[in-house]
């Protein structure tokens, strides 16, 4: 066999493993049998119980990918132990790469250690009950760089939106794509003045 074919073997085998890690956060948060009640995407979403219940969801879909992820790491490890085998290398090197991006946190600010820490629900649940007194009657909403008042602009936290699971504006197959390269995190950097119709 030539070495080009087996690079191609390693290659493609670690993309499979990749895929099958990543895609429980694009499909699991989508196919709730229950869906909850929040504004269609790309609109900025309310701060209200549903949401922070779609983000529970969605973290939950996040950290699946751990079990998932299992799957081709013990296939690609049985496979090497048959033979030595560039298939079961490239899904071992594919899984694992995923599973430690989830264990390694991925930012020292506590709210974002991961996408969906416990510390940003609190900190969202937290601002839909202590409403800011801003205006006489304000709108907490989700925009893409933070989460402000839609009425006066007043900025209640400097956190960019993630992924939160809503069927997508931008196509299944694009939306899917984004998400699984971003694994979840925000597209903007937070309070930044880059325009975009991403999340
Ligand atoms: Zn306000």
């Amino acid at each position: 066999m030539s070495l080009l074919s087996e690079i191609i073997r390693l290659v493609v085998s670690m993309l499979v493993a990749w895929l099958i890690t990543r895609l429980p956060l694009v499909v699991l948060p989508r196919i709730s049998i229950r869906p909850l009640e929040l504004i269609d995407h790309p609109n900025d979403p309310e701060i209200n119980e549903n949401l922070i219940l779609q983000i529970l969801r969605v973290r939950r879909a996040y950290w699946a990918s751990i079990p998932f992820g299992l799957i081709p790491l013990i296939l690609g490890i049985l496979m090497i132990i048959q033979s030595p085998s560039s298939v079961g290398f490239g899904l071992i090197i594919g899984s694992s790469w995923v599973i430690l991006s989830r264990l390694v946190p991925f930012d020292l600010d506590h709210l974002s250690y991961f996408p969906y820490s416990m510390n940003l629900v609190h900190e969202l649940n937290r601002i839909r009950i202590e409403k800011y007194p801003c205006c006489a009657i304000p709108k907490q909403v989700w925009s893409l760089d933070a989460v402000k008042c839609s009425e006066c602009g007043h900025i209640l936290l400097d956190h960019a939106r993630p992924d939160l699971g809503r069927k997508r504006s931008d196509g299944v197959l694009f939306g899917a794509l984004r998400i699984m390269i971003l694994d979840g995190h925000a597209f903007t950097e937070p309070n930044s003045d880059i325009f975009s119709e991403e999340e």
